[in-house]
């Protein structure tokens, strides 16, 4: 059975004791719940150990990117194995900002994926569409295309570990939330790809989220649709009231 999944993305926020703070009161909050999801938050590189260090095992740690290569020299670079080392699950790839303003390809991509997979990480693994694409129609072509250059190659059994995010471009932090028609429609798209492709059983087990502007007050709606499995939340993220507000949607 697939997993509900609520996962945070910091991005390029907190100083590390401000990361520190917000990763301590996540964890507070969350043992005081029972979810019916699992929790993750992405944090930057920076964070990863020293989050870890504070939060329990039911809350899980994601970095928000890690290189294309194994190791050597690339200055500045963050690899998957030294990302699994502090401790952390998870790895977001192939963030539409990623893909933007860092020319992450589908190529690129498919080589972190491998990354995250030869280092014992989950992939969570950005696709969606800009606002032009959504309006001209092709945002189907669009995202089938988005997983099939960057995933098919893979086997069913390691397509099975990855977790999917839609995350329609035009949605991501503009307070323009896809409607929860609009997104069950392209996440049923979604799933019924991976169907043709690997079967119905591991179309069914895989976990598609769906972020953009996704907060307290629309997740309920969004996540009572069949193929919204969950949210990766950006700003509602920051705030541990707002995010798990998010959580207790589920
Ligand atoms: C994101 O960047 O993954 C995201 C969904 O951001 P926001 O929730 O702020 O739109």
């Amino acid at each position: 059975m697939r997993k509900n999944i609520v996962a945070g993305n910091w991005k390029m926020n907190t100083t590390l004791q401000e990361g520190v703070k917000l990763a301590t009161e996540v964890n507070e909050a969350l043992k005081s719940r029972t979810p019916n999801c699992d929790v993750i938050i992405g944090v930057p590189f920076t964070h990863l150990a020293s989050v870890k260090a504070v939060i329990g095992d039911n809350l899980g740690l994601s970095a928000e990117n890690c290189a294309d290569h194994e190791k050597g020299a690339y200055t500045g670079e963050v690899s998957a194995a030294m990302v699994a080392s502090t401790g952390a699950k998870y790895v977001i790839l192939g963030h539409s900002e990623r893909r933007q303003y860092y020319g992450e390809t589908s190529e690129i991509l498919k080589v972190k994926v491998e990354m995250a997979f030869a280092n014992g990480l989950t992939p969570i693994f950005c696709i969606g569409e800009v606002l032009e694409e959504r309006e001209n129609g092709t945002y189907f072509d669009v995202v089938k295309s988005q997983i099939e250059d960057a995933l098919f190659g893979f086997s069913a059994e390691d397509f099975g570990k990855i977790v999917l995010a839609y995350e329609p471009v035009w949605a991501i932090g503009t307070g323009k939330t896809a409607t929860a028609d609009q997104a069950e429609e392209i996440h049923a798209f979604i799933r019924n790809t991976i169907a043709e492709k690997y079967g119905k059983e591991v179309a069914e087990n895989t976990s598609i989220l769906y972020g953009g502007s996704c907060k307290p007050s629309n997740a309920k709606e969004l996540f009572a649709k069949p193929n919204v499995d969950g949210g990766l939340i950006g700003g509602a993220a920051l705030d541990a009231e707002s995010f798990m507000g998010i959580v207790d949607a589920f």
